[in-house]
């Protein structure tokens, strides 16, 4: 058995990943080792058995299946408005950033405007102090039929 477990950081198990894929985010910080295998190392890191996100996730969207997630999908939802300024909005903003463990969910993305999107870069709107103008949340399926 060579997965590896990823649990929040509130210790609720979320998903099972390749111990290759557990370095990696003990490589990047996103994670911690909560659990490891006695004795045995990859490189410097001991072999996880089980790793701790250091930041907590959101997960109700886990337990409320809707629409698969899709950038399509998230501009369509937000009326193609800008989360932060209400312009016309093209791209998509994670919440809580990609480079910082942010996934592709519909809790963790909404539109944005070019400008804001650059603006806000690496930082959760709380940092940037760019309060979003809505909660994203999961859309029902006919949200995302129209037009
Ligand atoms: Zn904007």
């Amino acid at each position: 058995m060579d997965a590896v477990l990823v649990i929040n950081a509130d210790l609720g198990p979320l998903h099972r990943v390749t111990v290759q894929h557990a370095i990696r985010m003990l490589c990047r910080r996103v994670a911690e080792i909560h659990e490891a295998e006695p004795d045995q190392l990859i490189g410097v890191f001991p072999v996880p058995r089980v790793v701790r996100l250091v930041r907590y996730v959101v997960t109700r969207w886990r337990f409320n299946a809707g629409p698969a997630w899709s950038r399509a999908g998230v501009l369509r939802r937000d009326g193609r408005r800008c989360a932060y300024c209400d312009a016309p909005a093209s791209t998509i903003d994670h919440i809580l950033p990609r480079s910082r463990g942010g996934r592709n969910t519909w809790k963790n993305t909404t539109a944005a405007c070019y400008e804001c999107n650059q603006r806000k870069g690496d930082r959760t709107p709380a940092e940037a102090g760019m309060p979003l103008r809505r909660e994203p949340a999961t859309p029902g399926w006919a949200a995302l039929a129209g037009r």
